[in-house]
């Protein structure tokens, strides 16, 4: 029987795992002190939260005082990028690229309102960076350079190592946005030459509203929030104890899983996409083929709306988008497609797919039968397919 609902919206946010839920319970009841309180009950707290700091450590392998708790990914991002730049008053310079997520690029954007300078690396068709140039706009003058570890729409990955090693020979702080690519891909911080990196709790299985920025030790960085002592003065603010206790198990359970859920989840993702590109003619990947998540299939469909082909997903039961959830709703392709030079045809037509550690093999086989289907009737109705063009498999006919 085909599933009725199948989530492939991962990138998007992801489903709290029920261990995660079960570890944070009972931080709702009766582990309710403050983990700052000297009695009992807060010491008990107290006790949990540096345990789920260092989960999330383990997972970074990095120190358990590198850990700093914060909200979200886009706090993660914001103090990392303004904090750097108060510690650095004589440097007015920012570099990053023109794909990153919002979190990280209209921040920029403020600040270059505010008269920093800042620059926007381009990418190339296959949203890959020119590392030669990226060097190249390193100054003195630079006080960060902030660039994604992996793209949120197309997956693709930047090559996090190098660029690091470029900003330690220039001697610019460098931050990653590693939202997308914690928890997928293995991220040692004793090898990577990172100072500042970002990750959000809902893209691994943790709830929303939960964040951490690894500070390097030795960081030169301004406290994000002033009040009180909490995260070492950086981070003031009653802790989110309960939250806290769930990214740390999320993160523990990413760290044993990810071997094995990273070859599933490739196995998932290639054949969803070799199906789809098999059956349906003139699609497109979007992103690098060869060095992307796992779990993230972006594809272009030519001579349709993204939107169109979500709402008869969305129908049929299957829930995946079309751009980063927070810039769906306009009618502009993605600034990342924009930025890849995606041509007019399909960037329109793109429709992101992003898996998790819960698809299973019959829900790739569901969509697959699926959706060839809305793709020919969508472009059976629209101005732009020419008569004489290739139809769908017939998988596809059998489907639609
Ligand atoms: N950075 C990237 C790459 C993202 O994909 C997202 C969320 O989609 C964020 C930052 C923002 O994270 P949060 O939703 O936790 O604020």
């Amino acid at each position: 029987m085909a599933p009725r609902q199948v989530y492939l919206d991962n990138n998007a946010t992801t489903q709290t795992a029920p261990e995660v839920v079960e570890a944070m319970l009972p931080f709702f009841k009766d582990l309710y002190g403050n983990p700052s309180s000297m009695h009992v009950f807060g010491g008990q707290v107290a006790q949990h939260v540096t345990k789920a700091r260092e989960q999330v450590a383990a997972l970074l392998d990095a120190q358990p005082d590198e850990i700093l708790f914060t909200s979200c990914g886009t706090e993660s991002d914001n103090h990392a990028i303004k904090g750097v730049l108060e510690a650095f008053p004589e440097k007015r310079h920012i570099v990053t690229t023109k794909v990153e997520h919002p979190a990280v690029l209209n921040v920029c954007r403020h600040l270059g309102k505010q008269g920093w300078r800042v620059t926007e690396l381009p990418v190339d068709k296959r949203g890959n960076l020119d590392l030669d140039r990226l060097a190249a706009e390193l100054t003195p003058d630079t006080a960060l350079l902030s660039v994604m570890a992996a793209n949120n729409e197309t997956g693709t990955l930047f090559p996090i190592e190098k660029i690091g090693a470029i900003a330690r020979e220039k001697g610019v702080t460098f931050h990653t946005d590693a939202v997308q690519a914690a928890g997928k891909l293995p991220l040692d911080m004793r090898k990577l030459p990172v100072d500042l990196l970002s990750i959000s709790g809902h893209k691994l299985h943790a709830p929303k509203g939960i964040g951490v920025l690894y500070i390097r030790r030795g960081t030169r960085i301004a406290p994000f929030l002033h009040g009180g002592h909490q995260e070492r003065g950086r981070r003031a603010g009653t802790e989110n104890v309960p939250y806290i206790i769930g990214l740390g198990k999320a993160c523990e359970l990413a760290r044993t899983e990810l071997f094995e859920e990273t070859n599933r989840l490739r196995q998932l993702r290639d054949r969803l996409q070799k199906g789809l590109m098999e059956t349906i003619p003139y699609t497109h990947i979007n992103g690098d083929p060869d060095w992307r998540l796992p779990n993230t299939c972006n594809l272009g469909f030519e001579y349709i709306e993204g939107e169109a082909i979500l709402l008869h997903l969305s129908a049929a039961g299957i829930a995946a988008s079309s751009g980063s959830a927070c810039t769906s709703g306009s009618l502009e392709p993605s600034h990342v497609l924009m930025a890849m030079e995606v041509p007019f045809t399909y960037a329109h037509g793109s429709v992101r797919f992003s898996l998790s550690k819960y698809n299973t093999d019959a829900e790739i086989d569901y969509v697959l039968a699926t959706m060839p289907g809305i793709v020919q009737k969508l472009r059976d109705m629209s101005p732009f397919y020419p008569k004489d063009a290739a139809r769908v498999g017939s998988v596809a006919q059998a489907a639609g």
